[in-house]
């Protein structure tokens, strides 16, 4: 039987001795943990860091989260993906400025009933803003667990993340919660690593972790075979005249909530198909050009695109009625500043010159 409290003392001495210097690190208030803690969710942390400056920059407490204006924070959130963490934030915001005078309770079971807060990012919060001894386990922490105990359990069973947060609250030293919480994600992270071999010769564990010992290192974690994701065929449309180009907010729930989006059709259509969708909505198309497809993977679904840029004379002549079906015309030069557009369009923002999320400030 593997007793797991081994793994601690090598953790935290590896860890001490190999941290990485991180934004939110430096100055871990709770405020700057919670906000990096849901930003990594689902991003690479050299994805996040410009993020965090930006939005720390523009949004430095709770109560300015709290009164930002919706489509400013998407924008701030453009291109990270996962667009209900950031109403989530803002949500969360609004009940700690007035029931908690603008502070993050401490205690687990608090912070978890808040909005986008489930009990990994309540224990990060707990444990490294407020030093208590709760655990946070995440996908990186219930990967090197599972390796060094060598469990093959399936790990996306929530009873066996549970019963991974009980092992690990068992064995947490209580005088710093927050390393050793952040050890194991760093372990994860820059060692265990999620793709490709890990790199065990660095591993403060190597001289014990059962998963190397019996050579199954690449058999967890455990992970059953999940639904495959559905596939939708879209046709996007930069439909566009000088100056201008059609956009469209989107419903405010369900995907992509609240961003914007170019018309799209359903399946993947032919110019033909495309130029009479066009002369319907009342436009004479002076060009139609074919782009290129792409590809966007949501979680439980994904977009197979094809595009195409559509010339139009005039969008908005004077005195037309045309219905545009709920569509905006916008500058192109505004939609880069005050318009969020998901990192799903990537492929086509760049034939109207306009750039997403971090590439914006390159
Ligand atoms: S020894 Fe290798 S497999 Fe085991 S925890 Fe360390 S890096 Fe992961």
């Amino acid at each position: 039987m593997f007793e797991l409290e081994h793994i601690v003392n090598p953790l935290l001495k590896w860890f001490h001795g190999h941290a990485r210097v991180l934004p939110w690190r430096e100055e871990p208030t709770p405020y700057r943990v919670w906000i990096s803690e849901i930003m990594l969710q689902q991003t690479r942390v050299e994805a996040v860091k410009p993020y965090f400056e930006r939005f720390l920059a523009e949004l430095p407490d709770v109560s300015a989260l709290a009164s930002v204006e919706e489509d400013r924070l998407l924008k701030l959130w453009e291109g990270l993906g996962y667009y209900n963490r950031a109403r989530n934030l803002k949500k969360a915001a609004v009940i700690i400025r007035d029931q908690y005078q603008g502070e993050l309770p401490s205690e687990v079971s608090l912070l978890m009933q808040l909005p986008g807060i489930g009990s990994y990012t309540a224990g990060a919060i707990a444990s490294i803003a407020y030093q208590k001894p709760y655990p946070a386990v995440d996908g990186n922490v219930l990967r090197v667990i599972s390796r060094v105990m060598e469990d093959h359990q399936d790990v996306l069973n929530q009873s066996v993340k549970k019963q991974y947060e009980e092992s690990l609250q068992a064995i947490m030293p209580k005088d710093q919660p927050g390393a050793f919480n952040q050890a194991l994600m760093e372990l994860g992270a820059m060692v265990c690593v999620p793709n490709g071999a890990p790199r065990c010769e660095e591993c403060p564990w190597n001289t014990f972790c059962l998963a190397k010992k019996r050579g199954c290192i690449a058999e967890l974690p455990h992970k059953a075979k999940k639904k495959p994701r559905v596939i939708e065929e879209k046709t996007v449309l930069l439909i566009q005249d000088e100056k201008k180009v059609a956009i469209r907010k989107r419903p405010n729930k369900g995907l992509l909530a609240g961003l914007y989006e170019f018309p799209m059709l359903e399946g993947i259509c032919t110019r033909d198909q495309v130029i009479h969708y066009v002369e319907q909505l009342g436009f004479k198309p002076i060009y139609v050009g074919e782009l290129e497809r792409s590809k966007h993977i949501f979680t439980h679904k994904e977009w197979h695109m094809l595009g195409y840029t559509v010339r139009v004379d005039e969008l908005d002549r004077p005195g037309s009625d045309v219905d545009l079906g709920g569509f905006e015309l916008i500058e192109t030069r505004e939609t880069e500043a005050d318009y969020p557009i998901p990192a799903a369009f990537v492929a086509y923002t760049r034939y109207l010159n306009i750039k997403l999320g971090n590439s914006k400030y390159q």
